[in-house]
């Protein structure tokens, strides 16, 4: 049940009381909290474009460095979490996290290489079929991602990218017409790639409905899951979606340019002929290190791995990891739901007509995030907010992206921001 429906109150108590009573609250003394000049712990609510450092990153990297120095290559083996399997350790977290089964999911590389990984797989234009449906506002490195392999193919980005705009005067994107241009250019469509929560208006999409809408229309569906990963439960095996990839620096914690996540539908799991680009990792763990074997890929999401993986990176994951385990990501979804909510009733009491969300009303339509548009603010008003401790994230022309943060954001956290916010717009 989602308790969405509550009696809001704009109160230092009010806030107080809600942090006493949430039963995720101790999750907040897990994090570094980074500190302002003055050594008061920031406002912190970027999470949605690097994670806060959990604690217990620190003592995982140091049992890598350690075993390392005492070891060298038998760490393969005999580090106390052996390097040769390390990736291993994270399945079960991640492809909690995102909804999966453990062999449709694994920890490789980067995001955008995980996306082109997929795309050599699951884009196989035809010249009857040959377009990819993206988003308009999608993510920058999506677009020339997308738009690389179209060319990589010998097609034109111009003729076969289909970028989806919101309505005029419309933000975000409606289901209507996302159905209306699939259902109408499907049979020309070889992929369907959209972020499943957008980076810019936060708003979230229904991966299942998409999917099925794709599928009917025999396309490729693959999600781009970058800000939805950690932030909202994305059942990822259940909407049916043939790849996802997504990161883990920003609502998972893992640090810095962290290694990213790729899932892989299981009905794709046994065909050992789809193309890939291959290498060593990918590989058959029993034959692996017998050099001479043909290629022969794991089943399942592992088979598409290429190298042996930073152990560094993924000790980091590791740590940050055993939070979501902990925690749950229905529990996390529950108070995401009342601290945005929280955080969108402050804004509106402030009652100011130069504000506009942008992101959904409807809190099933997004996560965490709540994009907020200041008309005719200027940065000034974001650089005022920075200077009193605030840290989020600005997009020209005007808008703040506000991402409170359920592991380690508080309801003092978001009422805290609220006064200075009211005294930053008075000014
Ligand atoms: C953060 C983000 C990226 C970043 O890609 P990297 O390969 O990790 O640098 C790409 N796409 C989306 C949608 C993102 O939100």
């Amino acid at each position: 049940m989602e308790r969405t429906r509550i009696a809001y109150q704009a109160s230092l108590e009010f806030a107080r009381q809600m942090d006493r009573q949430d039963p995720l609250k101790q999750f907040r003394s897990h994090f570094h909290l980074p500190q302002q000049p003055n050594g008061q712990p920031c406002l912190y609510f970027c999470g949605n474009s690097l994670g806060l450092q959990p604690r217990g990153v620190r003592a995982a990297v140091e049992e890598v460095l350690h075993d390392w120095e005492r070891m060298g290559v038998e760490g393969h083996f005999h580090a106390r979490h052996p390097w040769m399997p390390y990736h291993e350790f994270l399945t079960r977290a991640m492809a909690g996290v995102v909804g999966a089964r453990p062999q449709e999911v694994v920890v490789m590389n980067t995001l955008t290489v995980n996306l082109h990984l997929m795309m050599v797989s699951f884009y196989r234009p035809s010249p009857q079929r040959h377009k990819i449906l993206i988003e308009y506002d999608a993510f920058p490195s999506d677009k020339y991602a997308v738009e690389s392999q179209i060319r990589f193919h010998g097609y034109d980005p111009a003729e076969a990218l289909i970028e989806l705009r919101p309505r005029p005067g419309e933000a975000c994107l409606r289901m209507e017409d996302i159905a209306e241009v699939i259902e109408s250019q499907g049979n020309e469509i070889a992929l369907i790639l959209f972020g499943v929560t957008n980076y810019y208006t936060g708003q979230l999409l229904d991966m299942q409905a998409i999917t099925r809408l794709g599928h009917a229309q025999g396309c490729v569906v693959g999600f781009d899951c970058a800000h939805g990963a950690g932030n909202v439960p994305l059942q990822l095996h259940q909407s049916g979606a043939d790849f996802a990839v997504w990161c883990s620096y920003k609502y998972l914690n893992s640090g810095p340019g962290s290694l990213a996540g790729c899932f892989v539908h299981e009905r794709h799991a046994h065909q050992p002929d789809l193309p890939r680009f291959a290498g060593w990792w990918g590989h058959n763990k029993q034959t692996r290190f017998q050099m001479r074997h043909a290629f022969d890929p794991i089943p399942g999401a592992e088979g598409w791995q290429l190298s042996n993986p930073p152990i560094l990176s993924m000790a980091a994951i590791r740590a940050s990891l055993e939070l979501f385990e902990q925690a749950g990501m229905d529990q996390l979804r529950q108070k995401a739901l009342l601290l945005t909510g929280y955080l969108e009733y402050l804004i509106d009491e402030l009652k100011d007509e130069r504000i506009h969300l942008i992101t959904p009303r409807d809190p099933q339509a997004r996560g965490c995030q709540l994009s907020v548009q200041v008309r005719n603010a200027g940065k000034q008003l974001f650089e005022r907010l920075t200077a009193q401790g605030v840290v989020a994230d600005w997009r020209e022309p005007d808008v703040i992206r506000l991402a409170p943060v359920p592991l380690y954001n508080s309801f003092e956290d978001v009422y805290t921001f609220s006064t200075i916010f009211n005294n930053v717009l008075q000014a």
